[in-house]
Order: structure tokens, then C-alpha cells, then sequence
């Protein structure tokens, strides 16, 4: 049984985390800002403290074997591009005090939880543009804000290790979605946002997709995220690896499969001055594969459908 702390477990992948953690046998310190929003959390133990304040980050690592540092202000596209200075200066606050109070606390392993927003946009420009691999980050030009951050901070856990030795993992996400996610207020991610239109309209309605429909992306459903991330941890790689599918699809595409899933003829209004973000990004699994020999096997229609019902359920229950 190893001590491990989850930052950022009240969030959506830190709350799936730690009941992972706690189903195989571990013992599970759990902090975040709030308490997970839609079920309790497994955590033996969870503290409601901000990882922007240094002496909450050494508190949180204290006796601990493993960190999985997953603490961050984000959320979907509208989020992210209408608020950089505030994501990029809580975001760097947290990862430099956990790294320190990792490096203070003698922590044995350390994962960072990174994003496919790090990936240059100038390879980005195209739907059916080629599979990020992961030296495509550079040279460097990643989402203002988020991106950026995220990119020095990969950077900032590169060098703890190099200086001070510590046992890094470096994780980049693409698109995680599923049951027990945000799905409305402003901080959700497209296919929870989808799924609450549809679970909101009518058989024959319209609903609204943010820019032409067109933009493209991979999404990763959160039990093959949690399960890579323990991997992950398990393995002695210490450079930045993809964590996604390579399953692209539009957003158009995305409202069919969901609209499917419903059993409702649904109609598309595309709202052309709302972000879309870069026109298309995959990722390329050929490293995690090599790594991990595994790669996410969840489709997306497959993830969807206990998304969608839980998503349905919560509408019809407000
Ligand atoms: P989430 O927003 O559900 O969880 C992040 C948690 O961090 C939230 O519960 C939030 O309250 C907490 N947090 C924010 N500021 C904090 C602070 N100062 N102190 C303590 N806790 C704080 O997001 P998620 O989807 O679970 O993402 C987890 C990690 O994965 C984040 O680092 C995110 O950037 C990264 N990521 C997620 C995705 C995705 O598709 N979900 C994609 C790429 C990267």
C-alpha cells in the first residue's frame, strides 16, 4: 500500500483517480479548492486548501509516496481564452509549490498533468492536419495562457528532475471526457456541452455548435485516463508522453454520434463568432504504445453512451 496524494481531487479526473487508487488498495490524500461536485470522494483523506499557498503544497506531500499533481483553474474553450492571466498565474503557482514541496518532502514519484494545448498551432491549422507526436511542442507556440503555462510547467518538472533528481512523470491529455464531469456553468468541455444541448432539446430541435463544426479532435474517456495515469506512474519514463485516442472526429460528427446516442433528430446552428480553438488535433500513439505497450481502448461511441446518460439524468433532475 503506497501514501499517494491527488491534487485537484475534487475535479472530474482527480475524483475518477481516486477511486481507482483507493480500489487498488492504496491509501489516498485528496486536496483541492472544493470537495468533488457530484458524488463524495473515496479519499481517506481530503483537504479543502489552495495549492496556490506553499505551505498548503507541503502539507499535501508530507509522509507521501506518490504525488499526482492535477490541481488546475481550467475548462473549455470559452474558459481558457477569456481568462489567461488568471489560469496562467494560479496554474505556475501551483506546479512551482508542488514541485518544491515534493523536492522539500522527499516524495518518491511525481506526475504532471499536462495538455495537448502545449502542441504548436501553426501544426494545428488543418481538421485532417497529421497526429501530434510529442516533439511537435516545439519550437514552442501553444494556446496563449493555459498552453503556455502548461508548457513551461512541463519545462519546471523537467528541470526538478535533472537538478534535484526527482522521479518525474510528464502526462499530456487529449480531451478527457465522461460520467461525474462539469457539463454546464461556463466550465465544460465540448462533449459534456453537447451532451446537455441534446439532453435539454426536443426530437427536431436546433441546438447551437460554437464556430463552423468543422474543428476536429480525438476524446478519451475517463476510465482509459485513469488507467493510463497509473501506468504511467508504474513506468520509469520521465519524459512528456501523449494520453488520448487517436480516434478524430469533427464537432459536427461528434453532435450526430451524440444525437444517435439520444434517439433525437437533432439540427445544428453554427454560432461563427464563438472560439473553436485550433482546427484539428490527434494524437500520435506510436511512443505511448512504445512505453506503455497499451494505448486507450475505450471508442467514443462506446464512452458516450454512459455519458450521455448521466448527463441526461442530471438535466432532467434540475
Ligand atoms: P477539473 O477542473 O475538473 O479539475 C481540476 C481541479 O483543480 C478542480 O477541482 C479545481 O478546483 C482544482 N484547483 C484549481 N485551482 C486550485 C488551487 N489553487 N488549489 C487546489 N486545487 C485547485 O479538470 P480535470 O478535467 O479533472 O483536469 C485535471 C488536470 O488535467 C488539469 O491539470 C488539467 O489542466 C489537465 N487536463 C485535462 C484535460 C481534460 O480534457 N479534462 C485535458 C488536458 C489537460
Amino acid at each position: 500500500m503506497k501514501t499517494i496524494c491527488v491534487a485537484g481531487a475534487g475535479g472530474f479526473i482527480g475524483h475518477h483517480l481516486t477511486k481507482k487508487l483507493k480500489s487498488e488498495g492504496h491509501y489516498v490524500i485528496g486536496v483541492d479548492l472544493k470537495y468533488p461536485e457530484y458524488e463524495e470522494s473515496a479519499a481517506d483523506q481530503f483537504h479543502v486548501w489552495d495549492l496556490r499557498d506553499y505551505n498548503s503544497a507541503v502539507a499535501s506531500t508530507y509522509h507521501v509516496d506518490e504525488v499526482y499533481q492535477l490541481a488546475a483553474d481550467m475548462g473549455g474553450i470559452g474558459y481558457i481564452t477569456s481568462h489567461l492571466a488568471d489560469i496562467a498565474r494560479s496554474n505556475v503557482l501551483i506546479n512551482a509549490n508542488m514541485l518544491e514541496a515534493a523536492r522539500v518532502n522527499k516524495v518518491k514519484k511525481y506526475l504532471y498533468s499536462s495538455s495537448a494545448c502545449v502542441y504548436a498551432q501553426d501544426k494545428q491549422h488543418f481538421a485532417d492536419a497529421r497526429p501530434l507526436k510529442e516533439s511537435d511542442a516545439y519550437p514552442a507556440d501553444p494556446e496563449p495562457g493555459y498552453g503556455w503555462e502548461k508548457l513551461f510547467a512541463e519545462q519546471l518538472t523537467e528541470y526538478y528532475c535533472k537538478d534535484y533528481g526527482l522521479d518525474v512523470r510528464i502526462v499530456r491529455f487529449h480531451n478527457v471526457y465522461g460520467p461525474l464531469g462539469t457539463y454546464d456553468g461556463g466550465k465544460e468541455k465540448s462533449p459534456a456541452a453537447i451532451c446537455r444541448k441534446i439532453a435539454q432539446a426536443e426530437d427536431g430541435d436546433t441546438i447551437e455548435v460554437w464556430g463552423d463544426g468543422e474543428q476536429a479532435r480525438s476524446f478519451m474517456h475517463d476510465d482509459d485516463c485513469v488507467d493510463g495515469l497509473v501506468r504511467l506512474m508504474d513506468s520509469d519514463f520521465q519524459k512528456p508522453l501523449n494520453l488520448g485516442t487517436d480516434e478524430q472526429v469533427t464537432i459536427n460528427e461528434l453532435v450526430d454520434i451524440v444525437a444517435g446516442i439520444a434517439g433525437k433528430t437533432i439540427f445544428k446552428r453554427h454560432d461563427l463568432t464563438k472560439p473553436q480553438g485550433v482546427r484539428g488535433r490527434n494524437s500520435d500513439n506510436r511512443l505511448l504504445y512504445a512505453v506503455l505497450g497499451w494505448t486507450p481502448g475505450i471508442s467514443l461511441r462506446e464512452g458516450l453512451r454512459p455519458t450521455y446518460s448521466w448527463i441526461e439524468s442530471q438535466v432532467k433532475a434540475a
